[in-house]
């Protein structure tokens, strides 16, 4: 049987919960610049941009790419594999966008590259965090929702890139 963690129903629920959060604390500020970690950043990052869009919060959308896991376990080491054009992001905010954080090493890694960049306020926002990850690298500002620390698939997450299609999350079994 299939173990549906988050419906789609529920999905969008924490998506629209985290707008109203992001849109709160961004209101009134530069363009805030979205930066999603490809490619498990997919349905999130454009269902949380529409669920902006209605806060009248000017947005720019740009992605990173970024590579830690290898199967259904963490390689411990993250590679950032193509970047995109960060000129910009020195005059803005930026949050950068993932769908799922672990032990955070692929979000400090990812914060302290923008950083260099020379960007302004920087956070971070997750659709899932996993339970009882001790020795993280980093705290996210904005958490979707806690999950069990089970590898999940779909709504963007793969397993071997299969499943990301998939409208909601389940556990793999
Ligand atoms: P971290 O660097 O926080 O340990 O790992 C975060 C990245 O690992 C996520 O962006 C995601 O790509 C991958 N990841 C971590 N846990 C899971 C999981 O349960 N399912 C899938 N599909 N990917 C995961
Ligand atoms: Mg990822």
């Amino acid at each position: 049987m299939e173990r549906i963690l988050l419906s789609q129903e529920q999905l969008d629920e924490i998506v629209a919960d985290l707008a109203g959060e992001i849109a709160a604390d961004f209101a009134g500020a530069a363009p805030l610049q979205l930066l999603g970690l490809l490619k498990g950043c997919q349905p999130f990052l454009a269902d949380l941009s529409r669920a902006l869009s209605r806060y009248s919060l000017p947005l720019a959308v740009d992605y990173l790419k970024a590579r830690s896991y290898v199967g259904t376990a963490s390689s411990g080491r993250v590679e950032i594999t193509a970047l995109t054009a960060v000129a910009d992001l020195a005059l803005g905010d930026v949050v950068v966008i993932d769908d799922i954080f672990d032990t955070g090493l692929t979000l400090k890694q990812v914060v302290s590259h923008l950083k260099e960049q020379g960007a302004g306020r920087v956070k971070t926002c997750v659709l899932l965090r996993k339970e009882g990850c001790s020795r993280v690298a980093i705290e996210p500002d904005y958490v979707g929702a806690v999950i069990p620390n089970e590898f999940v698939v779909g709504y963007g997450l793969d397993y071997n890139e299969q499943y990301r299609e998939l409208p909601f999350i389940k556990v793999l079994e």
